[in-house]
């Protein structure tokens, strides 16, 4: 998955570029900037790349996801539909605009179960943001068809998935509007950085505007700019857009050596009859980020992990069940609502409800999967040995509960 892998003289060139003029800031100095607009070219290097009419690119995938919901109304009294299984951001940036994270169970596509979203609908329901976790895809057609018969904005959070697609459509540019990151980890990086991304302009021409302090941009200069609407400030700097600018030229490249070393492992994994893999939507659409494997119960999958962690070969597996930052079990903080300032006792009372309802379904799937990150670096012989290592360990294990399954 991570960019990072692949640093080099391409990203130095564009900061370079940057560095030159000095203007490291994305609007203004005409003159003095000489013609460079990173930020501007990498917006519109993210429209050719993902076909989407509009991009505008921002400080985090967080920020965009903020500056989405905005654009698209979210807030006050408003429910946002999200999943179990995601990263933090998704209820953080649900709760900066005020608005109600409802968590609903996923299901073996280790992402929002559509029935458990219908489940979850109320008066108050406003938007459904399925989180494409982990390189592949949510059942879009279900959800949008949930999303059309209630009039309800669909928001793709596809931080994880950049050049997934579904049925041909790119990831992020199926609903109202959709999100990237690219923070240090993800398939492609800026350092730090987001982009929305949207087909509506009514959509780009808010987060253009609330993603700068509400400035219109229609003026001759900045400090001629009108402020229609209160905006908050989320840029994205030169420097950054300059990196994310030269990555998104590898994307193809970073791609297909993801879909090679995740089929060669897949293919190792599948000898074991009892492995099972995680259900894609959209098979063909899979960016390959990760191989998302499950066995045939909880406690088979503890005792795996509890061996590969003794071996000390646990690095670059995820068992989100028990990890901190991705699953609802672990969020305490959520469950209590723990903040640092107060809020509406309303939405206090709302975020407590809903984070601590019964999400058994849910770990039903989160306790047998295991995610495996994908190198760019791997070679043959090391996708060999990490398999023969990862069968060894599964096989010993299935055998030692052979008995008790
Ligand atoms: C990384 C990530 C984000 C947030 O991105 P940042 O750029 O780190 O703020 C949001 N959602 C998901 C699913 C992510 O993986």
């Amino acid at each position: 998955m991570p960019g990072f892998e692949f640093f080099g003289d391409e990203e130095r060139k564009e900061v370079n570029d940057v560095l030159e003029t000095g203007i490291l800031m994305r609007y203004g100095f005409d003159g003095a900037r000489k013609g460079i607009w990173k930020a501007k070219e990498m917006e519109q290097a993210v429209c050719s790349t993902f076909d989407c009419k509009h991009a505008q690119l921002v400080s985090s995938g967080t920020a965009a996801l903020t500056a989405a919901l905005t654009a698209l109304g979210v807030g006050y009294g408003d429910e946002v539909i999200i999943p179990s299984f995601t990263f933090v951001a998704s209820f953080e940036a649900v709760l900066s605009v005020g608005a109600i994270p409802v968590l609903v169970d996923v299901d073996d596509t280790l992402t929002l179960s559509p029935l458990a979203v219908k489940n979850a609908l109320t008066p108050q329901t406003k938007c459904i943001m399925p989180v494409h976790m982990c390189g592949s895809m949510a059942d879009m057609d279900e959800l949008m068809a949930i999303c059309k018969a209630n009039n309800l904005v669909l928001l793709e959070d596809a931080c994880q998935s950049i050049g997934a697609t579904y049925k041909g459509k790119k990831l992020g540019t199926i609903g109202d509007a959709g999100t990237f990151s690219f923070d240090f980890v993800k398939t492609i990086t800026c350092a730090e950085g987001g982009v929305v991304m949207t087909n509506r302009e009514d959509v780009y021409l808010a987060c253009d505007g609330f993603s700068d302090h509400g400035h219109d941009h229609k003026g001759v200069d900045r400090g001629a700019d009108l402020h229609p609407f209160i905006g908050y400030n989320s840029r994205i700097s030169e420097l950054h857009a300059a990196v994310g600018l030269a990555q998104i030229k590898k994307l193809p490249q970073f791609l297909s050596t993801q879909r090679a070393n995740n089929k060669a492992l897949r293919a190792i994994l599948s000898t074991i009859p009892e492995i099972s893999f995680r259900r894609v939507p959209d098979e063909a659409g899979d960016s390959c980020t990760f191989l998302s494997w499950f066995l045939p119960s909880a406690e088979i999958t503890k005792a795996v992990v509890t061996e590969m962690r003794s071996q000390g070969i646990m690095g670059g597996h995820f068992y989100w069940f028990d990890n901190n930052w991705h699953y609802i079990s672990k969020w305490e903080h959520l469950k209590k609502s723990i903040t640092l300032n107060k809020l509406h006792p309303e939405l206090k009372a709302a975020v407590i409800h809903h984070a601590n309802k019964d999400f058994s379904a849910s770990d039903a799937v989160m306790s047998r999967c295991v995610s495996t990150l994908i190198s760019l670096l791997w070679t043959p012989e090391q996708i060999q040995e990490k398999g023969r290592l990862m069968t060894t360990v599964i096989k010993k294990v299935l055998n030692d509960h052979a008995v008790t399954y």
